[in-house]
């Protein structure tokens, strides 16, 4: 009889990728990426990898990149290493007894050990999340260098790719008029062509909201995501009741209590379900269940991580029965470099999943211990 294979060490890498473009955020302006990437080695030989990438540094949550690194090298891996590697529910519930939030963290140790468990039972990472109803997921594009005719003239380059149809706009920085007149030219431009939503990334009040999501509705904008600051669920409700435009909880969504009070009290429309927001992916499967036994339709949110947590997102959406709004897993097509021996598959409007063991990517580890932060 074999012995139970072990978690022989767990290892967390920061690496820095240039983005192709600035992408302006209401939070943050990025010209950079920096990936945070877990590896777990087992003692049969596998391996599993996770990611807990967040957007500009401190600017969007309370988790950075190098908090990151240092509360899962200092306080998460002795918690692990020398364990059981099989009994991933085992491990995770030692992890949650003695850590408290750090969400991400938690994210990329939970995707990096179910990677290895399904890469050790010989079946995709879906499989191990009820199994897939999907083989492939539509991914929006989102629009952020602010200029407009740049917008529209990278809107039917895509379109013209058959990459993306559906288009996210990144506003907020500007006053709301300004903003409304912005996106009414982009939709105008691309009419029936696309889809075209807007994020304000909490960046309004309500009475702002009211205002805006007014002009965005006339302009034939489909939807408006978490418009106002995440901890005001009653603004929230205000601003999905009006019933001018569906209104999508975003920042208001850390995980499945947040998202029982949203459903609970019906302040949004859609939820966007993040794995690293939701702390995992069985965080953000609870999330998704709520949404769904509340009528609430599904988006496939993106911090923009790299290709391991935009496959792990991938894998747990491909689950999901109904995801009415698409998804937005298009983070590694905003890099500069590719991590993977094999890019992830996108065409004709969308990502394909692979059918290979666990995530079903092979990172390019000579690659990535070149590009690593020393
Ligand atoms: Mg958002």
């Amino acid at each position: 009889m074999s012995s139970t294979p072990h978690i022989q060490a767990v290892e967390t890498l920061l690496v820095d990728v240039p983005t192709i473009r600035p992408h302006r955020l209401s939070v943050a302006t990025m010209n950079h990426q920096t990936l945070v990437l877990v590896r777990v080695q087992c003692s049969d030989g596998i391996e599993g990898w996770g990611e807990a990438t967040t957007i500009g540094g401190l600017a969007y949550g309370e988790e950075s990149p190098e908090s990151i690194k240092a509360n899962i090298d200092t306080y998460i891996a002795p918690l692990l290493e020398g364990q059981d590697a099989g009994a991933v529910a085992q491990r995770l519930a030692r992890v949650a007894g003695q850590v408290q939030g750090n969400r991400f963290a938690k994210c990329a140790i939970e995707t990096a050990l179910y990677d290895a468990q399904a890469r050790r039972l010989g079946v995709p990472l879906s499989e191990l999340f009820g199994g897939r109803v999907r083989d492939s997921l539509p991914i929006a594009w989102t629009l952020a260098s602010g200029d407009t005719a740049r917008d529209i003239a990278e809107a039917e380059r895509m379109l013209d790719l058959r990459r993306h149809n559906i288009f996210k706009l990144k506003i907020g920085l500007r006053g709301v008029r300004e903003d409304v007149a912005h996106v009414a030219a982009i939709k105008a431009a691309l009419g029936s062509r696309a889809s075209v939503r807007v994020d304000a990334n909490q960046a309004w009040s309500v009475t702002e909201a009211l205002d805006g999501m007014r002009g965005l509705a006339d302009a034939g904008v489909d939807m408006v995501e978490q418009p106002i600051v995440a901890h005001d669920k009653l603004g929230l409700k205000r601003l999905t009741d009006a019933n001018i435009i569906p209104i999508m909880a975003d920042e208001a969504l850390h995980g499945p209590r947040d998202a029982f009070e949203v459903a609970a009290t019906q302040a949004a429309d859609i939820f966007a379900v993040k794995i690293n927001q939701s702390g995992g992916l069985r965080g953000a499967a609870r999330v998704a269940g709520i949404a769904e036994a509340a009528n609430i339709a599904l988006y496939g949110g993106t911090m923009l991580e790299g290709a391991v947590g935009t496959m792990a997102s991938a894998q747990l959406f491909s689950t999901f029965g109904e995801l009415a709004w698409s998804t937005e897993l298009f983070g590694p097509l905003l890099l500069t470099e590719e991590i993977l021996q094999e890019p992830l598959q996108y065409r004709d409007f969308a990502l394909q999943l692979p059918t290979t063991p666990g995530l079903g990517i092979t990172l390019d580890t000579a690659r990535l211990a070149r590009m690593r932060r020393a």
